[in-house]
């Protein structure tokens, strides 16, 4: 049997029978454990690294040292037969693109667990640059950000294992799709959506981290977010007030923003919400950073002080409030 066959029937064991812990789910309460420190310059190395591969685009040799970059970090942290990579192919625009999702899996044996993700792919193309919008970008923050975040927390996991199970999903693909062609954006999530790997997977919430790690950042509350599920919403922003991040964390009215979330919840059923850097301009309309979809978005926009409060509110959310 494989590797990812036994932790695939040893996950499927855990689902049957928790059918009825999804109404409690979504409610919170302060437990008063003790929440380790997020380490900030480490998560900032994670994004570092993955911007030395170059721009992770499908179909190079860049996406496929990020990849199997991503796949060593996990299995250090998680242990070798808790982490997956979900091969697929989907079409490109004149190829066919080589993807892939990247899944690690903490607590194996908890049957209550939630979902955090992020896209690890960048795009092919700078199509808000006057010149030269066909180069690829880095995506510091479009992309590797949300990855590096991960990667840390991923590292908390292993030397403070968490109070319920965590899966981590990096999906691939997200950001290939020309301008206004949604169809080929969201390429990781719509295959993982339409592919569970664990057939029923069902956990509380999860949580998409999308451009967290620009400088000045502003997270308003993204509108399908609220819809989807507005206790996490609420838990995440009154923790980011506590902790002193609410100039980051704007308890405002934010605009709907389609991401990976959007796919996960209407194809898959998952309460999920989005942490993302964006403005709702006055016709409610989404407008993103300067250095979006810009040779711009590189390591010079990325902020240790929005790195070190995206993950301090994890971190108190994951470890003290569930
Ligand atoms: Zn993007």
């Amino acid at each position: 049997m494989s590797k990812w066959l036994y932790l695939l029937s040893i996950l499927t064991l855990i689902l049957i029978g928790c059918g009825d812990e999804k109404s409690e789910g979504l409610t919170f309460t302060e437990k008063g454990r003790e929440v380790p420190s997020f380490n900030v310059d480490s998560a900032y190395h994670f994004v570092e690294q993955q911007v030395e591969f170059g721009p992770r685009v499908p179909n190079t040799e860049a996406h496929q040292q990020a990849l199997h970059y991503f796949q060593n970090k996990f299995k250090s942290y998680a242990g070798d037969n808790a982490v997956y990579v979900q091969r697929f192919e989907a079409e490109g625009y004149d190829e066919t693109l080589n993807l892939g999702n990247v899944i690690a899996a903490f607590n194996l044996s908890g049957p209550d667990r939630i979902m955090l993700s992020a896209h690890w792919d960048s795009r092919p193309r700078a199509d808000m640059d006057s010149t030269n919008a066909e180069n690829p970008i880095l995506g510091a923050d479009d992309g590797a950000s949300g990855v590096g975040v991960l990667l840390e927390l991923a590292r908390m996991f292993r030397d403070n294992p968490p109070p319920v199970g965590v899966d981590i999903i990096l999906f691939d693909g997200e950001d290939y799709g020309k301008s206004g062609d949604l169809n080929r954006y969201f390429l990781g999530s719509r295959y993982w959506s339409k592919n569970p790997p664990v057939p029923g997977y069902s956990p509380r919430f999860g949580i998409l981290l999308d451009m967290v790690g620009g400088a000045g950042a502003q997270f308003p509350k993204e509108q399908y977010s609220v819809n989807y599920a507005p206790n996490l919403v609420n838990e995440v922003w009154n923790i980011a007030d506590e902790k002193g991040y609410g100039d980051m964390f704007l308890n405002e009215q934010g605009a709907a923003v389609s991401d990976d979330h959007v796919i996960v919840n209407e194809q898959a059923g998952i309460p999920i919400i989005n942490i993302i850097h964006h403005y709702r301009k006055s016709n409610g309309v989404a407008e993103f950073p300067s250095y979006w979809h810009s040779q711009n978005d590189d390591l010079d926009i990325i902020s240790k002080e929005t790195l070190q409060a995206v993950g301090d509110v994890m971190a108190e959310l994951i470890y003290n409030r569930l």
